[in-house]
């Protein structure tokens, strides 16, 4: 099998892997709200994760990351735990960029239902968030957090004026939060650089764990959080319930690898190689990103006049895993909202694959992979062309 979904989920890192190990197969033990040595040995374990975690994303403090199940989470509670002193404050809105995950897009939603007011601001056709919308929303709105993700998940564009939307954000007394769930381990990161006051990432998508993840909150906005998950008091109160110990040490080792790994150089490699490879071939394509701003590790293609389904079958038949647009929506038939959002058409958004690269993906697979490709195409235009 040749795994070039790695922006769905990416193997873990071996030596991450091999540093939770005992953890997880129970040599190491303890909770680390325990007073005792296992308790004291558990809680340890805990903090250096979490000084790795704070070190990859430039925290000023250990105290600003709190550890949750995974994006999904951490996005559901940079705006649920929010929510109350938004409300209380009098500045009930919420804007969010029109390309955004699902677990904002629906957290949004119940946030709808419970009486806050949800503004969505658009993007321009290469995803790049339309700064006037958003100061026009935030002028005229009472909108006290905006939430604009870091990177897109099916395209991979990354917002490369996020320091631009934070000056904006607080110019207008709004909060900003940052979906970077897939940027994080694949750019470098700077909260303070980036001007944001929440970041969410999670461990799955750079070489940590399934099931894991984290939420940066600034201290001073840390102050305003309510708990989602209530409780004991973990997490300085954020986040009740026992901490993943073994899942949170594979969190903390990935963070600290990436941070001295060169994987966005290596899977830019490989990204170029993709598509010098596809371009050998007489199968005409279009790369859904400008040349720059884009993750390394993620080529979102349009082969138009070809269903993706159709093909993203013939490659696993083939024995290649790609997605069409992402993972969580597959199975859904409607066109990307992402896509839709940049204003492509439903039959473009339908004829469009996801091809994200890993540290483990060979070169060898990426040549096999586009000869595969390029076939497969050619196969489905010749039969419906
Ligand atoms: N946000 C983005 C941009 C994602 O790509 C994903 C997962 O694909 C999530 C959030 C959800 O993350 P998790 O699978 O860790 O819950």
């Amino acid at each position: 099998m040749i795994y070039l979904d790695n922006a769905a989920t990416t193997p873990m890192l071996t030596e991450a892997w091999q540093k939770m190990q005992p953890w997880s197969s129970g040599n190491l033990i303890g909770n680390p709200s325990s007073l005792h040595s296992a308790g004291r040995a558990a809680r340890n374990a805990v903090r250096e994760a979490r000084v790795s975690v704070a070190n990859l994303i430039g925290a000023r403090s250990v105290d600003e990351v709190i550890f949750t199940s995974g994006g999904t989470e951490s996005d559901n509670l940079a705006l649920r735990g929010l929510a109350p002193y938004l409300k209380k404050s009098g500045r009930n809105g919420i804007a969010v960029s029109a390309i955004e995950h699902h677990a904002i897009l629906n957290q949004c939603s119940l946030l709808s239902d419970l009486g806050m007011g949800i503004y969505i601001i658009p993007v321009d056709s290469d995803g790049l968030v339309d700064i006037d919308g958003l100061k026009r929303t935030l002028e005229k709105s009472s909108v006290g957090l905006v939430s604009v993700m870091l990177a897109n998940n099916e395209t991979g564009v990354v917002q490369i004026n996020m320091d631009a939307i934070a000056e904006i954000c607080h110019k207008n007394g709004a909060l900003l939060h940052t979906d970077a769930v897939q940027a994080v381990g694949h750019m470098d990161i700077d909260v303070k650089e980036l001007g944001v006051d929440m970041l969410s990432l999670s461990g799955h998508k750079f070489g940590g764990p399934d099931g894991i993840g984290a939420l940066y909150v600034q201290s001073k906005v840390m102050e305003q959080m309510s708990p989602i998950i209530l409780g004991g008091g973990q997490e300085r109160g954020n986040r009740a319930g026992m901490e993943n110990v073994a899942a949170i040490v594979g969190l903390g080792a990935a963070s600290k690898i990436v941070q001295s790994y060169e994987l966005p150089k290596y899977s830019l490699g490989l990204r170029q190689l993709f598509i010098e490879c596809l371009r050998g071939y007489d199968v005409d394509f279009i790369v859904n990103s400008d040349n720059v701003h884009h993750l390394s590790n993620i080529l979102s293609l349009t082969f138009l006049n070809v269903g993706a389904e159709a093909l993203l079958r013939l490659m696993d038949a083939d024995g290649v895993c790609m997605s069409a647009a992402s993972a969580c929506s597959a199975g859904s038939l409607s066109p990307s909202h992402v896509l839709t959002a940049m204003g492509r058409s439903p039959e473009y958004a339908r004829s469009t694959i996801r091809v994200s690269f890993g540290a483990y993906t060979t070169k060898m697979e990426v040549e096999e992979a586009a000869t595969m490709l390029a076939k497969n195409v050619l196969r489905l235009r010749s039969m419906y062309g």
